[in-house]
């Protein structure tokens, strides 16, 4: 498994100097290319090498292919785009294992610029030492304006944990109201984060009517400490479902549909703003980053119908829920919390996606099951239940 750290090095201005001239290096790689129509990496080396040491004469050989084959990726990528991409002065320059050498115990890196190799402090965040067992592959710098700092993102690569076999099924349910709630019956506790994002909410409604300078200035802050409290409640989240003794995680595949529509329209206006912009999509990512590393699988089914299926006896209708906090079943009178309805139906729909046990209802795995198999060994799992 990848995982990428951010360390913050001093603006050293020889650096800053170099990532200019990298980038406009990139820059005429991408424009010899794109008039050409070339995206090869070779071919590329061909047309531009010798220019490129003639116009940048300090720019070190190894730094120009670097440049090189940022320039041919980036072109790789936007080549259907019909459009030319463009590189900006102080935009994001890569390295690759010859341009640099990490001395982590001694908390240095050594980094090729136009004057030679230097020799630059390396802070490791106390939350990224975990990593630093792993083999390092190559460095991203990027400049930081409002900090004034270059930030080095480190790639590393981290032998792969073993998956555990997939005996049982956490369905997780990530709900507006209530983050998660799993198939086994925990609620992830949401009072706290009610009330902050609720304060948040008011402190920004009044801030917003103000409109004084000062008030926008104080209103971009607030957002930046907002964020934070989020970030950090999602990777508490993350963990906290990752603890629990289920080998497989199943969860919603939410992407692609828009934020959340069909669960938003049941709720009061005021629960709808309070909660409609959670970071769903980051706690996606933490919880993707957590399984990795404790060997457990993510496993994405089609959200269909789990909110109207009843969890005991699998009937679905619309009219099984009569009111939002509670789920009703038509037929066989089952009640329960919705959301904890809806974990089991996902804890369900994951079993039988991957044991094929019980194919019986309609909304259970029918093809992609071989590719699911397929794909098991890299953890994460996309499959569609239908
Ligand atoms: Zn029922």
């Amino acid at each position: 498994m990848q995982r990428t750290i951010q360390c913050p090095l001093p603006a050293d201005s020889d650096l800053l100097k170099t990532i200019r001239v990298y980038n406009k290096a990139v820059q005429r790689v991408l424009d010899i290319g794109w008039a050409s129509k070339t995206y090869h990496k070779n071919r590329l080396h061909k047309l531009s090498y010798r220019d490129l040491r003639e116009m940048y004469p300090k720019l070190q050989s190894s730094l120009v292919q670097c440049a090189r084959d940022m320039a041919s990726d980036m072109l790789k990528r936007e080549k259907f785009r019909h459009k030319k991409p463009l590189k900006r002065p102080l935009s994001g320059v890569r390295y690759n294992q010859r341009t640099f050498t990490p001395f982590l115990e001694s908390g240095k890196i050594s980094i090729c610029t136009l004057v030679g190799r230097k020799k630059l402090p390396l802070i490791v965040p106390k939350y990224f030492q975990q990593y630093l067992e792993g083999r390092i592959t190559s460095l991203t710098l990027y400049y930081n304006k409002r900090r004034k700092k270059i930030i080095a993102y480190l790639t590393i690569e981290l032998p792969d944990v073993p998956v555990e076999d997939l005996s049982s099924f956490l369905g997780v349910d990530r709900g507006i109201k209530r983050v998660a709630v799993c198939s086994n019956n925990s609620f992830y506790p949401t009072n706290h984060i009610l009330a902050v994002k609720w304060r948040y909410q008011q402190l920004r409604q009044e801030l917003q009517s103000k409109g004084t300078r000062s008030a926008k200035r104080k209103l971009k802050r607030i957002s930046g400490r907002e964020r934070r409290f989020m970030t950090d409640r999602n990777r508490k989240i993350a963990k906290w479902i990752c603890n629990m003794p289920y080998p497989c995680i199943v969860l919603e595949n939410l992407r692609g549909l828009k934020q959340h529509s069909k669960k938003k329209k049941n709720l009061p206006k005021k629960v709808r703003r309070q909660f409609g912009n959670w970071a769903y999509y980051q706690l996606e990512q933490f919880l993707i980053e957590r399984a990795e590393k404790v060997g457990k699988t993510i496993l994405f089914v089609n959200p269909r119908h789990t909110s109207q299926r009843c969890s005991r006896c699998g009937y679905i209708s619309k009219t099984n829920r009569p009111s939002p906090p509670h789920f009703f079943c038509r037929e066989c009178c089952f009640k329960l919390h919705a959301d904890l309805n809806a974990a089991r139906n996902l804890s369900d729909f994951g079993k039988a996606l991957i044991g094929r046990a019980s194919v019986n209802s309609p909304n259970v795995a029918v093809l992609p099951l071989a590719e699911t198999i397929a794909s098991l060994s890299r953890g994460v799992v996309l499959a569609t239940n239908h």
